[in-house]
């Protein structure tokens, strides 16, 4: 630490009664916002802000910004992870939780790690195999597995010190999330919440992995000796919801009030989205407002107790989660001083909240949303009856879509502007309820919805037209005014999280293969680097012997990517994936590598002759079952095999041979032997070899 001489060593060794050794210890996270020189814990501070005071690198020399150093890394998976940086080192998770340390002034590799995640446990996940990052305490880092494991490594060595399975493996948890540590408990959750688990966040002793406690987040089958805030949530509940897992899931954000003693999480969607299906009423079309989902609750660090909720979308049905960025932040409201907690959730709101109290202050939507007509005084959404698609029966185009008008990618903060920066995103979709639909526990993504009903036609004018409508901006929105100082529109959706200084600067990779510097209180563009690739994960920063440096993982990836991406618009840049870190200082030249080709398969699909009925029960089983890792209509992404190029689109027993057998289970294309028939399978690539025909009919290549 920079700040460690004798004497806060010693104060230290004190105030931690010998428990943890050298290292990092409460009062380092606790301070973590003075010491410039490290990010110590996944939002640099408890309050989860992301700003930086350092101003080495600011408005008058940023343009002197260079390359400092690279690292490549060794998966072509969505990036998502926020280094840490503590004394000098870097640590980072990449996709399919690996770990990797470098020396963080001239990326020497020190250790790296590979928890072997088995490849079938990809299927699991709804939004690619990521991970967002470590936490550290004493000499000891801790992060997540995909596969739902807690572990510990020594930071010096990278070895393992405990490991601990913290979900029931036989269902589809998987942990992407990056943990946080008060007081020497481990916090982490999971998600799952599309394939019909019960979310949950535990805490894990650093010592040992023991878990202390566990906060389930929506009730199971009732029972006398359930907590009262469970007791109470299953009131708001109907049918036999626990049978489908509920939902739920805390699968990323967390912040730490240490003065109030609270801890805050966001709380993820249903399970399934459709509520009819889920919570149904007494006329079946879905009822109540099933709590604690998409809610933001405070609850104790030491115990695991309920103290308060905020739920940002009662009876949600959209896929509208609570589990966006929490951050804490003290302004100055109505002429008076507030300790608030702000969320920009998936439900297009900007909500202000009490954080002692859970006390509604204000929200105001920062994107265009078609779903609520706006917030009352209580801080209920006044619904658009039409969104409420499961209770009409009827498809409806809803604004925002399921990616929500902003996703996991953090937002920053910066204290003199007080701006809340927001990666933003513009997407609709039709929200099509599945007549008899029936939770499949086996496989597929179980949402009560049909997944293809907003497939796009194969002309592409119109595709062109549709995509032209989704897009990404960054927001700088003042939380007092609730509406936005500045924005910047990006040419495509999915940008990078966000990073403040103190040097007037705001930092953000994105979807145009840039990372880029911006004035904080005017929005300029004041330096940009091509980083050859996507960039999602949000930039770091911290300082070695009077040097800034700013850090950023760039690597396309994450559900966006995976689900819409590859060749949808003729003529339109595939973006890439490569999956590198990114270093800069001032003064720096480095240069990347040339960018390799994109090596595309070409289209050349058998003749498409199979029966109309053939094709459409295909169609219907591949959007279900195929369509959240292969994109809408088997449009294909940069990041996942696009099918519609597959050399088993020839050989029928091939084929058969991956999605029944499953032959390539371990690179994480499993059997769908339990979910799908022999005949149903056949049917999925007659429908692929239609689309494939389609599209080389139409131009694509
Ligand atoms: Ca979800």
């Amino acid at each position: 630490m920079k700040n460690v001489g004798w004497l806060v060593a010693a104060s230290l060794a004190l105030a931690s009664c010998g428990e943890m050794g050298s290292g990092i210890g409460s009062d380092d996270l606790l301070n973590a916002g003075d010491d410039t020189s490290n990010w110590i814990t996944h939002g640099r501070t408890y309050s989860e802000q992301r700003y930086s005071p350092l101003d080495l690198i600011n408005e008058d020399n940023v343009s002197e910004l260079g390359l400092a150093w690279y690292a490549d890394m060794d998966t072509a998976r969505g990036q998502e992870a926020t280094p840490l940086v503590i004394d000098g080192k870097l640590y980072l998770t990449t996709a399919w939780s690996k770990v990797k340390a470098f020396d963080a002034a001239t990326g020497a590799p020190l250790w790296e790690f590979d928890p072997e995640v088995p490849g079938e446990t990809a299927v699991k996940a709804c939004c690619d195999v990521v991970n967002r990052g470590l936490a550290a305490w004493g000499d000891k880092l801790y992060f997540g597995t995909l596969d739902g494991r807690l572990i510990a490594l020594d930071r010096e060595t990278g070895k393992v010190a405990w490991e601990k399975v913290t979900v029931d493996q036989s269902q589809s948890y998987t942990i992407t999330g990056a943990p946080r540590i008060i007081d020497g408990k481990v916090l982490i959750g999971n998600g799952g919440a599309e394939f019909g688990v019960r979310g949950y966040i535990a805490a894990y002793d650093a010592k040992n992995g023991e878990e202390l406690w566990r906060f389930y987040t929506v009730p199971d089958e009732p029972s006398e000796d359930d907590p009262e805030y469970l007791k109470a949530a299953a009131e708001t509940w109907s049918g036999e919801w626990w049978e489908m897992g509920g939902g739920g899931t805390v699968w990323d954000s967390m912040a730490y009030d240490p003065d109030l003693n609270l801890l805050y999480i966001g709380v993820g969607n249903g399970s399934p989205w459709n509520r009819a299906y889920r919570s149904p009423g007494e006329d079946g079309t879905g009822d109540g407002d099933n709590l604690y989902l998409s809610s933001i609750v405070a609850i104790r660090p030491d115990t695991g107790e309920y103290v308060w909720h905020y739920q940002t979308t009662p009876g949600e049905t959209w896929d509208y989660t609570a589990t966006q960025h929490i951050m804490l932040a003290d302004m100055e409201i109505d002429g008076a001083e507030r300790q608030v907690l702000m969320q920009a959730p998936k439900n297009g709101f900007f909500y202000v909240l009490d954080r002692a109290t859970g006390e509604f202050i204000s929200a105001e939507p920062y994107i265009p949303q078609s779903w609520a007509l706006g917030i009352d005084e209580n801080g209920r959404p006044i619904e658009n009856p039409e969104a409420r698609t499961e209770k009409t029966g009827q498809p409806a185009m809803v604004m925002p879509g399921p990616l929500g008008g902003h996703n996991w990618h953090p937002m920053a903060y910066n204290p003199d502007e007080n701006l809340v920066y927001i990666p933003a995103f513009e997407a609709a979709a039709i929200y099509a309820p599945e007549e008899g639909w029936k939770p499949d526990p086996n496989r597929g993504f179980n949402v009560g919805y049909n997944l293809g009903a907003g497939d796009l036609p194969p002309d592409l004018e119109i595709r062109k037209q549709v995509y032209g409508t989704v897009r990404g901006k960054l927001l700088a929105w003042d939380p007092v005014a609730q509406e936005a100082r500045w924005e910047i529109e990006h040419p495509g959706p999915w940008n990078g999280g966000l990073l403040a200084t103190g040097g007037g600067l705001v930092f953000q990779g994105n979807s145009s293969s840039e990372f880029n510097a911006y004035n904080a209180s005017s929005g300029e563009k004041l330096w940009s680097f091509p980083a050859q690739t996507g960039v999602v994960a949000p930039p770091v920063t911290y300082s070695i012997n009077g040097e800034q440096y700013v850090a950023v993982l760039a690597g396309w990836g994450g559900a966006y990517a995976i689900t819409a991406d590859g060749g949808l618009v003729k003529d339109a840049k595939p973006v890439q994936n490569i999956s590198r870190l990114l270093v800069f200082k001032l003064g720096a030249d480095g240069e990347l590598p040339p960018i390799p080709e994109l090596a595309a398969l070409p289209l050349d699909p058998p003749p498409s002759r199979a029966s109309a009925d053939t094709i459409a029960l295909g169609a219907q089983k591949y959007a279900r079952y195929c369509a959240v890792c292969h994109a809408p209509a088997a449009v294909g992404s940069t990041v996942l095999p696009d099918l519609r190029r597959s050399g088993t689109l020839q050989n029928r027993d091939s084929w058969q041979a991956v999605v029944h057998d499953g032959i390539l289970s371990a690179n994480g294309m499993v059997s769908f032997e339990g979910s799908l028939s022999r005949e149903e399978i056949d049917a999925i690539r007659e429908y692929v070899i239609k689309r494939a025909n389609e599209d080389r009919d139409a131009g694509i290549s």
